[in-house]
Protein backbone atom coordinates (compact mmCIF):
# COMPACT_ATOMS: atom_id res chain seq x y z
CA UNK A 1 0.00 0.00 0.00
CA UNK A 2 2.80 2.52 0.95
CA UNK A 3 4.48 1.44 -2.44
CA UNK A 4 1.31 2.73 -4.27
CA UNK A 5 0.57 5.84 -2.61
CA UNK A 6 1.84 7.75 -4.63
CA UNK A 7 0.40 6.43 -7.94
CA UNK A 8 -3.50 6.28 -6.28
CA UNK A 9 -5.66 8.57 -4.77
CA UNK A 10 -7.30 6.01 -2.73
CA UNK A 11 -6.16 2.42 -1.42
CA UNK A 12 -8.46 -0.16 0.20
CA UNK A 13 -6.66 -3.30 1.96
CA UNK A 14 -9.34 -5.89 2.63
CA UNK A 15 -8.16 -7.65 5.98
CA UNK A 16 -9.61 -11.14 7.53
CA UNK A 17 -8.18 -10.13 10.72
CA UNK A 18 -9.50 -7.57 13.35
CA UNK A 19 -6.21 -5.90 13.19
CA UNK A 20 -7.10 -2.34 13.91
CA UNK A 21 -8.49 -3.24 17.06
CA UNK A 22 -7.76 -1.54 20.46
CA UNK A 23 -5.21 -4.72 21.80
CA UNK A 24 -3.32 -4.46 18.01
CA UNK A 25 -3.43 -0.82 17.19
CA UNK A 26 -3.10 1.42 20.72
CA UNK A 27 -1.18 -1.29 22.84
CA UNK A 28 2.47 0.26 24.18
CA UNK A 29 5.42 -1.83 22.82
CA UNK A 30 5.63 -3.41 26.55
CA UNK A 31 2.27 -4.70 26.11
CA UNK A 32 2.34 -5.80 22.51
CA UNK A 33 5.45 -7.88 23.95
CA UNK A 34 3.70 -9.13 26.70
CA UNK A 35 0.66 -10.44 24.38
CA UNK A 36 3.07 -12.01 22.45
CA UNK A 37 4.50 -13.78 25.61
CA UNK A 38 1.16 -14.65 27.11
CA UNK A 39 -1.10 -15.87 24.46
CA UNK A 40 -0.33 -19.21 22.62
CA UNK A 41 -3.11 -18.94 20.74
CA UNK A 42 -3.72 -15.80 17.90
CA UNK A 43 -6.66 -16.34 17.24
CA UNK A 44 -7.48 -14.83 20.68
CA UNK A 45 -5.79 -11.47 19.99
CA UNK A 46 -7.66 -11.45 16.19
CA UNK A 47 -4.49 -12.85 14.35
CA UNK A 48 -5.42 -16.00 12.98
CA UNK A 49 -4.63 -15.57 9.56
CA UNK A 50 -1.03 -15.48 9.77
CA UNK A 51 -0.47 -18.86 11.79
CA UNK A 52 3.34 -18.81 11.32
CA UNK A 53 2.86 -14.64 13.53
CA UNK A 54 4.46 -16.30 17.01
CA UNK A 55 7.24 -18.06 14.82
CA UNK A 56 10.74 -16.58 14.88
CA UNK A 57 11.17 -14.76 12.00
CA UNK A 58 14.24 -12.46 10.93
CA UNK A 59 13.78 -9.68 8.69
CA UNK A 60 17.05 -9.12 6.12
CA UNK A 61 18.94 -6.57 5.56
CA UNK A 62 17.75 -5.92 1.79
CA UNK A 63 14.11 -6.01 3.56
CA UNK A 64 15.00 -4.05 6.14
CA UNK A 65 16.77 -1.19 3.95
CA UNK A 66 13.47 -1.54 1.40
CA UNK A 67 10.76 -0.90 4.59
CA UNK A 68 13.25 2.48 5.58
CA UNK A 69 12.92 4.18 2.44
CA UNK A 70 9.25 3.50 2.88
CA UNK A 71 9.29 4.42 6.81
CA UNK A 72 12.05 6.74 7.30
CA UNK A 73 10.95 7.08 10.84
CA UNK A 74 10.02 3.41 11.56
CA UNK A 75 13.72 2.84 12.68
CA UNK A 76 14.07 5.40 15.64
CA UNK A 77 11.33 4.08 16.84
CA UNK A 78 12.01 0.81 16.90
CA UNK A 79 15.06 1.73 18.56
CA UNK A 80 14.29 4.27 21.12
CA UNK A 81 10.63 3.21 21.75
CA UNK A 82 10.73 -0.49 21.38
CA UNK A 83 14.26 -1.27 22.66
CA UNK A 84 15.11 -3.26 19.81
CA UNK A 85 18.48 -2.88 18.56
CA UNK A 86 20.20 -3.42 15.22
CA UNK A 87 22.91 -5.90 15.08
CA UNK A 88 26.59 -6.53 13.70
CA UNK A 89 26.35 -9.71 11.68
CA UNK A 90 30.48 -9.00 11.78
CA UNK A 91 30.44 -9.11 15.63
CA UNK A 92 27.17 -10.46 17.08
CA UNK A 93 26.41 -13.38 14.86
CA UNK A 94 27.61 -16.79 14.58
CA UNK A 95 26.67 -19.16 11.60
CA UNK A 96 27.39 -22.93 10.81
CA UNK A 97 25.93 -23.68 7.34
CA UNK A 98 25.38 -27.06 6.28
CA UNK A 99 28.15 -28.20 8.80
CA UNK A 100 30.35 -24.99 8.17
CA UNK A 101 31.62 -22.20 10.39
CA UNK A 102 31.49 -18.95 8.34
CA UNK A 103 34.02 -16.80 9.18
CA UNK A 104 33.32 -14.05 11.71
CA UNK A 105 35.63 -11.34 10.71
CA UNK A 106 33.44 -10.44 7.71
CA UNK A 107 35.07 -7.78 5.90
CA UNK A 108 31.58 -6.02 4.79
CA UNK A 109 29.80 -6.23 7.89
CA UNK A 110 25.73 -6.38 7.78
CA UNK A 111 23.28 -4.62 9.80
CA UNK A 112 20.33 -7.04 11.26
CA UNK A 113 16.96 -5.66 13.31
CA UNK A 114 16.54 -7.70 16.35
CA UNK A 115 12.73 -8.24 16.47
CA UNK A 116 10.01 -10.67 16.58
CA UNK A 117 7.24 -10.33 14.17
CA UNK A 118 4.46 -9.64 15.72
CA UNK A 119 6.18 -6.53 16.92
CA UNK A 120 7.45 -5.79 13.85
CA UNK A 121 4.08 -5.97 11.76
CA UNK A 122 2.31 -3.72 14.41
CA UNK A 123 4.89 -1.14 14.51
CA UNK A 124 4.71 -1.52 10.61
CA UNK A 125 1.19 -0.93 10.46
CA UNK A 126 0.88 2.02 12.73
CA UNK A 127 3.60 3.99 10.73
CA UNK A 128 1.08 3.38 7.01
CA UNK A 129 -1.58 4.65 9.15
CA UNK A 130 -0.09 7.61 10.34
CA UNK A 131 2.45 8.19 6.69
CA UNK A 132 -0.79 7.36 4.37
CA UNK A 133 -4.09 7.16 6.81
CA UNK A 134 -6.37 9.75 4.97
CA UNK A 135 -5.20 7.41 1.60
CA UNK A 136 -6.00 4.34 2.95
CA UNK A 137 -8.96 2.77 3.64
CA UNK A 138 -9.10 -0.10 5.78
CA UNK A 139 -11.92 -3.40 5.39
CA UNK A 140 -11.20 -5.26 8.64
CA UNK A 141 -12.77 -8.42 9.83
CA UNK A 142 -13.85 -9.17 6.22
CA UNK A 143 -12.36 -12.09 3.80
CA UNK A 144 -12.72 -11.73 0.05
CA UNK A 145 -14.18 -14.92 -1.66
CA UNK A 146 -14.57 -14.09 -4.99
CA UNK A 147 -13.20 -12.21 -7.78
CA UNK A 148 -15.63 -10.09 -9.83
CA UNK A 149 -14.44 -10.52 -13.70
CA UNK A 150 -15.18 -10.42 -17.05
CA UNK A 151 -14.50 -13.47 -18.61
CA UNK A 152 -14.70 -12.22 -22.44
CA UNK A 153 -11.78 -10.15 -21.53
CA UNK A 154 -9.83 -12.15 -18.97
CA UNK A 155 -9.75 -9.39 -16.54
CA UNK A 156 -11.04 -8.88 -12.67
CA UNK A 157 -12.41 -5.60 -11.94
CA UNK A 158 -13.51 -6.43 -8.29
CA UNK A 159 -13.89 -8.55 -5.83
CA UNK A 160 -16.39 -10.06 -3.25
CA UNK A 161 -15.55 -9.84 0.50
CA UNK A 162 -17.82 -10.91 3.67
CA UNK A 163 -17.73 -9.78 6.88
CA UNK A 164 -17.08 -11.80 9.37
CA UNK A 165 -19.44 -10.66 12.32
CA UNK A 166 -22.02 -10.78 9.89
CA UNK A 167 -24.53 -12.89 8.12
CA UNK A 168 -25.57 -10.95 5.70
CA UNK A 169 -24.38 -11.55 2.11
CA UNK A 170 -21.09 -10.93 0.38
CA UNK A 171 -20.37 -6.70 -0.79
CA UNK A 172 -18.84 -5.59 -3.97
CA UNK A 173 -15.62 -3.45 -3.98
CA UNK A 174 -14.08 -2.63 -7.61
CA UNK A 175 -10.53 -1.44 -8.20
CA UNK A 176 -8.50 -0.18 -10.70
CA UNK A 177 -5.91 -1.80 -9.67
CA UNK A 178 -6.36 -5.09 -7.40
CA UNK A 179 -3.29 -7.01 -5.36
CA UNK A 180 -3.17 -10.44 -3.76
CA UNK A 181 -1.26 -10.34 -0.78
CA UNK A 182 -3.22 -12.88 1.15
CA UNK A 183 0.18 -14.87 1.60
CA UNK A 184 0.84 -18.68 0.72
CA UNK A 185 -2.59 -20.25 1.80
CA UNK A 186 -3.90 -17.60 -0.75
CA UNK A 187 -7.18 -18.92 -2.72
CA UNK A 188 -6.38 -17.04 -5.63
CA UNK A 189 -5.86 -20.29 -7.63
CA UNK A 190 -9.56 -21.42 -6.98
CA UNK A 191 -11.02 -17.48 -7.62
CA UNK A 192 -9.36 -17.66 -11.28
CA UNK A 193 -10.55 -21.44 -11.80
CA UNK A 194 -13.80 -20.63 -10.70
CA UNK A 195 -14.38 -16.87 -12.36
CA UNK A 196 -12.24 -17.01 -15.58
CA UNK A 197 -11.30 -20.94 -15.84
CA UNK A 198 -7.64 -20.30 -15.31
CA UNK A 199 -5.56 -22.57 -14.30
CA UNK A 200 -2.55 -21.92 -12.40
CA UNK A 201 0.51 -24.16 -12.61
CA UNK A 202 2.02 -24.78 -8.77
CA UNK A 203 4.78 -26.27 -7.47
CA UNK A 204 4.60 -27.76 -3.60
CA UNK A 205 7.72 -29.44 -1.83
CA UNK A 206 6.66 -31.20 1.30
CA UNK A 207 9.85 -31.79 3.32
CA UNK A 208 8.98 -32.81 6.60
CA UNK A 209 9.50 -29.16 8.51
CA UNK A 210 8.92 -28.52 11.50
CA UNK A 211 9.68 -25.33 13.96
CA UNK A 212 9.04 -24.75 18.06
CA UNK A 213 9.37 -21.70 19.00
CA UNK A 214 9.32 -19.65 22.14
CA UNK A 215 10.48 -16.16 24.09
CA UNK A 216 13.38 -16.51 26.73
CA UNK A 217 15.59 -14.40 28.81
CA UNK A 218 19.21 -15.72 28.07
CA UNK A 219 21.76 -15.57 31.11
CA UNK A 220 25.27 -16.12 31.39
CA UNK A 221 26.71 -19.45 30.49
CA UNK A 222 30.15 -19.06 31.79
CA UNK A 223 31.29 -19.44 28.08
CA UNK A 224 31.95 -15.55 26.76
CA UNK A 225 31.90 -17.06 23.41
CA UNK A 226 28.31 -18.11 23.59
CA UNK A 227 27.28 -15.39 25.77
CA UNK A 228 28.84 -12.54 23.81
CA UNK A 229 25.98 -14.15 20.54
CA UNK A 230 23.12 -12.82 20.65
CA UNK A 231 22.47 -14.56 16.82
CA UNK A 232 23.29 -17.98 16.65
CA UNK A 233 22.21 -19.81 13.59
CA UNK A 234 22.86 -23.70 12.46
CA UNK A 235 20.74 -24.61 10.06
CA UNK A 236 19.66 -28.36 9.53
CA UNK A 237 22.35 -29.95 7.12
CA UNK A 238 19.74 -32.34 5.03
CA UNK A 239 20.34 -35.13 4.95
CA UNK A 240 22.99 -35.96 7.64
CA UNK A 241 21.78 -33.68 9.88
CA UNK A 242 18.42 -32.86 10.30
CA UNK A 243 17.53 -30.60 12.91
CA UNK A 244 18.89 -26.64 13.80
CA UNK A 245 18.39 -24.45 15.96
CA UNK A 246 18.33 -20.62 15.91
CA UNK A 247 18.39 -18.08 18.35
CA UNK A 248 17.74 -14.21 17.82
CA UNK A 249 17.69 -11.36 20.19
CA UNK A 250 14.45 -9.00 20.19
CA UNK A 251 14.40 -7.15 22.75
CA UNK A 252 16.75 -5.46 25.37
CA UNK A 253 16.01 -5.38 28.71
CA UNK A 254 17.66 -4.01 32.26
CA UNK A 255 17.44 -6.61 34.85
CA UNK A 256 18.63 -6.34 38.69
CA UNK A 257 19.89 -10.01 38.24
CA UNK A 258 23.87 -9.88 37.76
CA UNK A 259 23.58 -13.10 35.87
CA UNK A 260 21.39 -11.25 33.23
CA UNK A 261 22.41 -10.91 29.68
CA UNK A 262 19.83 -8.36 29.32
CA UNK A 263 18.99 -9.87 26.13
CA UNK A 264 15.21 -11.54 25.66
CA UNK A 265 15.26 -13.92 22.38
CA UNK A 266 12.95 -15.85 20.39
CA UNK A 267 14.50 -19.63 20.00
CA UNK A 268 13.64 -21.75 17.26
CA UNK A 269 14.29 -25.36 17.58
CA UNK A 270 13.47 -26.71 13.89
CA UNK A 271 13.59 -29.86 12.17
CA UNK A 272 13.27 -31.25 8.12
CA UNK A 273 12.63 -34.83 7.35
CA UNK A 274 9.47 -35.03 9.89
CA UNK A 275 12.11 -35.41 12.50
CA UNK A 276 10.07 -33.28 14.68
CA UNK A 277 11.03 -31.94 18.20
CA UNK A 278 8.88 -32.69 21.51
CA UNK A 279 6.53 -29.44 22.84
CA UNK A 280 4.48 -30.51 25.30
CA UNK A 281 7.16 -29.68 28.03
CA UNK A 282 10.70 -27.38 28.27
CA UNK A 283 12.18 -30.61 30.38
CA UNK A 284 11.47 -32.62 27.56
CA UNK A 285 12.55 -30.31 24.47
CA UNK A 286 15.42 -29.49 26.55
CA UNK A 287 16.37 -33.49 26.52
CA UNK A 288 15.62 -33.64 22.47
CA UNK A 289 18.12 -30.61 22.31
CA UNK A 290 20.74 -32.27 24.02
CA UNK A 291 20.40 -35.59 22.12
CA UNK A 292 19.76 -34.31 18.68
CA UNK A 293 22.18 -30.98 18.30
CA UNK A 294 25.45 -29.12 19.54
CA UNK A 295 26.37 -28.93 22.95
CA UNK A 296 26.56 -25.35 22.68
CA UNK A 297 22.73 -24.97 22.46
CA UNK A 298 22.02 -27.48 25.36
CA UNK A 299 24.44 -25.00 27.42
CA UNK A 300 22.81 -21.89 25.89
CA UNK A 301 18.98 -22.91 26.98
CA UNK A 302 19.41 -24.56 30.03
CA UNK A 303 20.62 -20.94 31.63
CA UNK A 304 17.79 -18.98 30.42
CA UNK A 305 14.29 -18.57 31.61
CA UNK A 306 11.51 -19.10 29.42
CA UNK A 307 9.01 -16.01 28.91
CA UNK A 308 6.51 -17.81 26.71
CA UNK A 309 4.25 -21.01 25.54
CA UNK A 310 6.38 -23.02 23.07
CA UNK A 311 4.49 -22.41 19.70
CA UNK A 312 5.04 -25.19 17.17
CA UNK A 313 4.77 -25.14 13.56
CA UNK A 314 4.26 -27.93 10.85
CA UNK A 315 2.70 -26.84 8.01
CA UNK A 316 5.65 -25.04 6.12
CA UNK A 317 6.30 -26.07 2.72
CA UNK A 318 7.78 -24.72 -0.30
CA UNK A 319 4.91 -23.97 -2.43
CA UNK A 320 5.00 -22.11 -5.91
CA UNK A 321 2.07 -20.46 -7.81
CA UNK A 322 2.80 -18.58 -11.57
CA UNK A 323 0.17 -16.51 -11.01
CA UNK A 324 0.21 -12.73 -10.66
CA UNK A 325 -0.14 -11.86 -7.11
CA UNK A 326 2.70 -10.60 -4.05
CA UNK A 327 4.38 -12.21 -1.93
CA UNK A 328 3.49 -15.26 0.15
CA UNK A 329 0.73 -15.94 -1.99
CA UNK A 330 3.01 -16.07 -5.01
CA UNK A 331 5.76 -17.97 -3.18
CA UNK A 332 6.62 -19.37 -0.17
CA UNK A 333 9.85 -21.26 1.27
CA UNK A 334 11.54 -23.11 3.41
CA UNK A 335 11.78 -20.59 6.59
CA UNK A 336 15.21 -21.79 7.17
CA UNK A 337 16.73 -19.47 5.08
CA UNK A 338 14.01 -16.64 6.38
CA UNK A 339 13.47 -15.16 2.99
CA UNK A 340 9.78 -14.48 2.24
CA UNK A 341 9.37 -10.81 4.32
CA UNK A 342 12.08 -9.79 2.29
CA UNK A 343 10.84 -11.41 -0.86
CA UNK A 344 7.58 -10.01 -0.15
CA UNK A 345 9.47 -6.35 0.08
CA UNK A 346 11.49 -6.92 -3.29
CA UNK A 347 7.64 -7.38 -4.94
CA UNK A 348 6.62 -4.17 -3.44
CA UNK A 349 9.49 -2.67 -4.50
CA UNK A 350 9.59 -3.70 -8.37
CA UNK A 351 5.65 -3.23 -8.59
CA UNK A 352 6.14 0.59 -7.18
CA UNK A 353 9.41 0.77 -10.02
CA UNK A 354 6.80 -0.46 -12.77
CA UNK A 355 4.58 2.22 -12.37
CA UNK A 356 7.59 4.76 -11.76
CA UNK A 357 8.76 4.22 -15.13
CA UNK A 358 5.35 6.38 -16.34
CA UNK A 359 5.29 4.64 -19.70
CA UNK A 360 3.15 1.17 -19.51
CA UNK A 361 -0.65 1.26 -19.81
CA UNK A 362 -2.32 0.44 -16.49
CA UNK A 363 -3.66 -3.27 -18.30
CA UNK A 364 -0.25 -3.82 -19.12
CA UNK A 365 1.20 -3.31 -15.41
CA UNK A 366 0.43 -6.69 -13.76
CA UNK A 367 1.72 -8.97 -16.23
CA UNK A 368 5.07 -6.55 -16.28
CA UNK A 369 5.14 -7.08 -13.02
CA UNK A 370 4.51 -10.50 -12.69
CA UNK A 371 7.21 -11.00 -15.12
CA UNK A 372 9.80 -8.95 -12.87
CA UNK A 373 8.41 -10.79 -9.96
CA UNK A 374 9.08 -14.23 -11.23
CA UNK A 375 13.08 -13.50 -11.39
CA UNK A 376 12.76 -12.33 -7.49
CA UNK A 377 11.05 -15.70 -7.19
CA UNK A 378 13.47 -18.00 -9.36
CA UNK A 379 16.17 -16.76 -7.04
CA UNK A 380 14.67 -17.10 -3.12
CA UNK A 381 13.29 -20.65 -4.94
CA UNK A 382 16.70 -21.90 -6.16
CA UNK A 383 18.02 -20.63 -2.63
CA UNK A 384 15.60 -22.24 -0.56
CA UNK A 385 14.73 -25.41 -2.44
CA UNK A 386 18.60 -26.69 -3.11
CA UNK A 387 18.92 -28.37 0.27
CA UNK A 388 14.98 -29.57 0.40
CA UNK A 389 15.81 -31.77 -2.42
CA UNK A 390 17.91 -34.10 -0.65
CA UNK A 391 15.10 -34.96 2.23
CA UNK A 392 14.95 -38.17 2.41
CA UNK A 393 11.13 -38.29 2.71
CA UNK A 394 10.23 -35.46 0.25
CA UNK A 395 7.21 -35.31 -1.30
CA UNK A 396 6.53 -33.45 -4.93
CA UNK A 397 3.18 -32.18 -6.07
CA UNK A 398 3.05 -30.65 -9.20
CA UNK A 399 -0.32 -29.38 -10.64
CA UNK A 400 0.44 -28.31 -14.44
CA UNK A 401 -1.77 -25.94 -16.76
CA UNK A 402 -4.12 -28.30 -18.04
CA UNK A 403 -4.97 -28.95 -14.12
CA UNK A 404 -2.80 -32.50 -13.88
CA UNK A 405 -1.84 -32.92 -10.53
CA UNK A 406 1.60 -35.55 -10.09
CA UNK A 407 2.77 -36.59 -6.90
CA UNK A 408 6.55 -38.02 -6.91
CA UNK A 409 8.00 -38.79 -3.30
CA UNK A 410 11.73 -39.58 -2.34
CA UNK A 411 10.69 -42.68 -0.44
CA UNK A 412 7.27 -43.55 1.22
CA UNK A 413 6.65 -46.35 3.78
CA UNK A 414 5.82 -49.71 2.66
CA UNK A 415 2.19 -49.20 3.96
CA UNK A 416 1.70 -45.81 1.76
CA UNK A 417 0.62 -45.44 -1.87
CA UNK A 418 4.05 -45.86 -4.11
CA UNK A 419 5.04 -42.34 -6.08
CA UNK A 420 7.28 -42.40 -8.82
CA UNK A 421 10.87 -40.66 -7.50
CA UNK A 422 11.31 -36.99 -7.99
CA UNK A 423 14.11 -36.05 -11.09
CA UNK A 424 16.30 -33.57 -9.73
CA UNK A 425 16.36 -30.37 -11.95
CA UNK A 426 20.07 -30.45 -13.64
CA UNK A 427 20.43 -26.51 -12.02
CA UNK A 428 19.75 -28.03 -8.77
CA UNK A 429 22.57 -31.08 -8.63
CA UNK A 430 24.62 -28.23 -10.03
CA UNK A 431 24.14 -26.16 -7.22
CA UNK A 432 24.31 -29.12 -4.56
CA UNK A 433 27.94 -29.41 -5.75
CA UNK A 434 28.25 -26.01 -5.88
CA UNK A 435 27.23 -24.61 -2.63
CA UNK A 436 29.03 -28.01 -0.78
CA UNK A 437 32.43 -27.36 -1.91
CA UNK A 438 31.82 -23.52 -1.64
CA UNK A 439 30.53 -23.69 1.98
CA UNK A 440 34.12 -25.21 2.83
CA UNK A 441 35.89 -22.74 1.46
CA UNK A 442 33.68 -20.03 3.27
CA UNK A 443 35.07 -21.47 6.90
CA UNK A 444 38.59 -20.60 5.60
CA UNK A 445 37.60 -17.39 4.00
CA UNK A 446 36.08 -14.23 5.61
CA UNK A 447 35.98 -12.63 1.90
CA UNK A 448 33.18 -15.67 0.69
CA UNK A 449 31.50 -15.49 4.10
CA UNK A 450 30.69 -12.37 4.14
CA UNK A 451 29.54 -12.59 0.10
CA UNK A 452 27.23 -15.57 1.48
CA UNK A 453 25.81 -13.26 3.98
CA UNK A 454 24.96 -10.68 1.36
CA UNK A 455 23.39 -13.41 -0.51
CA UNK A 456 21.28 -14.43 1.82
CA UNK A 457 20.64 -10.84 2.79
CA UNK A 458 19.12 -10.56 -0.65
CA UNK A 459 21.25 -7.26 -0.77
CA UNK A 460 23.01 -9.23 -4.49
CA UNK A 461 22.16 -12.02 -6.49
CA UNK A 462 22.60 -15.43 -5.84
CA UNK A 463 25.15 -15.77 -8.68
CA UNK A 464 27.45 -13.48 -7.52
CA UNK A 465 29.12 -16.64 -5.67
CA UNK A 466 30.05 -17.86 -8.86
CA UNK A 467 32.27 -14.79 -10.30
CA UNK A 468 35.13 -16.60 -12.00
CA UNK A 469 37.53 -16.44 -9.56
CA UNK A 470 35.23 -18.04 -6.92
CA UNK A 471 34.05 -20.63 -9.66
CA UNK A 472 38.09 -21.29 -9.77
CA UNK A 473 38.35 -21.60 -6.16
CA UNK A 474 35.48 -24.22 -5.47
CA UNK A 475 36.69 -26.30 -8.28
CA UNK A 476 40.48 -26.01 -6.81
CA UNK A 477 39.31 -27.09 -3.30
CA UNK A 478 37.09 -30.05 -4.98
CA UNK A 479 40.19 -31.13 -7.22
CA UNK A 480 42.61 -31.07 -4.32
CA UNK A 481 40.25 -32.92 -1.91
CA UNK A 482 40.19 -35.92 -4.51
CA UNK A 483 43.35 -36.01 -5.28
CA UNK A 484 44.53 -36.44 -1.56
CA UNK A 485 41.71 -39.03 -0.99
CA UNK A 486 43.13 -40.90 -4.17
CA UNK A 487 46.78 -41.43 -2.84
CA UNK A 488 45.30 -43.13 0.40
C1 LIG B 1 7.85 -21.20 10.87
C2 LIG B 1 8.03 -20.04 9.94
C3 LIG B 1 9.13 -19.20 10.09
C4 LIG B 1 9.31 -18.13 9.20
N1 LIG B 1 10.42 -17.34 9.34
C5 LIG B 1 10.61 -16.32 8.49
C6 LIG B 1 11.75 -15.48 8.63
O1 LIG B 1 12.59 -15.68 9.50
N2 LIG B 1 11.89 -14.45 7.75
C7 LIG B 1 10.98 -14.22 6.75
O2 LIG B 1 11.17 -13.28 5.97
N3 LIG B 1 9.90 -15.00 6.59
C8 LIG B 1 9.69 -16.04 7.43
N4 LIG B 1 8.59 -16.83 7.28
C9 LIG B 1 7.65 -16.55 6.19
C10 LIG B 1 6.68 -15.43 6.55
O3 LIG B 1 6.01 -15.65 7.75
C11 LIG B 1 5.55 -15.24 5.50
O4 LIG B 1 5.58 -16.18 4.54
C12 LIG B 1 5.57 -13.87 4.98
O5 LIG B 1 5.19 -13.05 6.04
C13 LIG B 1 4.63 -13.67 3.80
O6 LIG B 1 4.09 -12.39 3.90
P1 LIG B 1 2.77 -12.02 3.15
O7 LIG B 1 2.50 -10.59 3.49
O8 LIG B 1 2.86 -12.40 1.73
O9 LIG B 1 1.62 -12.93 3.79
P2 LIG B 1 1.10 -13.01 5.30
O10 LIG B 1 2.08 -12.44 6.23
O11 LIG B 1 0.65 -14.42 5.49
O12 LIG B 1 -0.19 -12.05 5.30
C14 LIG B 1 -1.36 -12.38 4.60
C15 LIG B 1 -2.49 -11.49 5.13
O13 LIG B 1 -3.65 -11.70 4.35
C16 LIG B 1 -4.79 -11.88 5.21
N5 LIG B 1 -5.73 -12.74 4.48
C17 LIG B 1 -5.58 -14.05 4.15
N6 LIG B 1 -6.63 -14.47 3.42
C18 LIG B 1 -7.47 -13.42 3.26
C19 LIG B 1 -8.73 -13.22 2.59
N7 LIG B 1 -9.34 -14.22 1.90
N8 LIG B 1 -9.29 -11.99 2.63
C20 LIG B 1 -8.69 -10.96 3.29
N9 LIG B 1 -7.51 -11.10 3.94
C21 LIG B 1 -6.90 -12.30 3.92
C22 LIG B 1 -4.21 -12.48 6.49
O14 LIG B 1 -5.01 -12.23 7.61
C23 LIG B 1 -2.85 -11.77 6.58
O15 LIG B 1 -2.94 -10.57 7.27
C24 LIG B 1 8.38 -17.90 8.16
C25 LIG B 1 7.27 -18.74 8.01
C26 LIG B 1 7.10 -19.81 8.88
C27 LIG B 1 5.92 -20.72 8.68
Amino acid sequence: AACLSKYFKRITIIESDDVLNETLHKSTPDQIFDYHCRLANTTSIGRSGVGQIYQIHVLHSEGFNILHDLFPSLKDKLLNEYNIRLYSLKNDGKFVINGNLLKQNLIKDIEWLGIDRFTLEIAMRNELCLQFGNQIEWICNARVVELIADQSAYVAHGAKYRLKDSSSSSLDIYGDFIIDCTGHNTSSTKWLKESLNLIVPIVQMHFGCGYVTFVDERFKTGDSSLDSKPVYFPNANVPDNNTGCYISQVRTIKSTDENSLGILSTIAVNCVNAEYSPNDSYENLLDWVKEHLDRDFYVILKSTKLCSPLVPHRQAIDDRKYVESLGGAMCAFNPQIGQVMTHACRHARELRKVFDEHQHPLKDISYIFNQRASKINEECWLASTTNDWKTPTLKVIKTDTNGNIQIYQQTGDMNSIQYPRPKIPFIIKFLQWHNYWFLRCTSKSEKLSAEFLLVVNQNCGLFILMKPITFFQVCKTTLIHYLRLSRY
